[in-house]
């Protein structure tokens, strides 16, 4: 199963490739990163949605905002969980992102712990 992280700190990418080494060397968790919302759609758009079981994405980036990507990524068929993932934590974001159908609300520093579980609830 894949999981599409995306955010416009690169070191993000570092350091979900250490909390998931162990699912990554086995083959259980293909990670994908994008560090901007329109980079995402187009990996979306290469790879297909097919077994991406969860977008995880940063809400603040320069350009399309994680908010944004969501509405796009809802937009179409077939519906994917969307994650929103910040540092920046408030009532108004919350409220827009389940407005948007948003599948969970992931505070940096991530807790990787519950995201795996939460990972593993939505793979079934
Ligand atoms: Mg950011």
């Amino acid at each position: 199963m894949k999981v599409l992280v995306v955010d416009d700190e690169k070191d993000v990418e570092m350091l979900f490739r250490m909390q998931f080494r162990r699912e990554i060397a086995s083959g259980e968790i293909n990670l994908l990163f994008a560090f901007s919302g329109e980079e995402a759609l187009t990996i979306l758009h290469d790879h297909g949605k097919t077994d991406v079981v969860l977008v995880l994405s940063d809400i603040n980036m320069p350009g399309m905002t994680g908010l944004e990507l969501m509405e796009r990524i809802k937009a179409e068929p077939p519906p994917l969980p969307v994650c929103m993932m910040t540092a920046y934590d408030n009532e108004e974001y919350r409220e827009r992102a389940s407005a948007l159908g948003c599948a969970g609300y992931v505070s940096k520093p991530v807790d990787f712990t519950a995201l795996k579980t939460r990972i593993c609830e939505l793979a079934g």
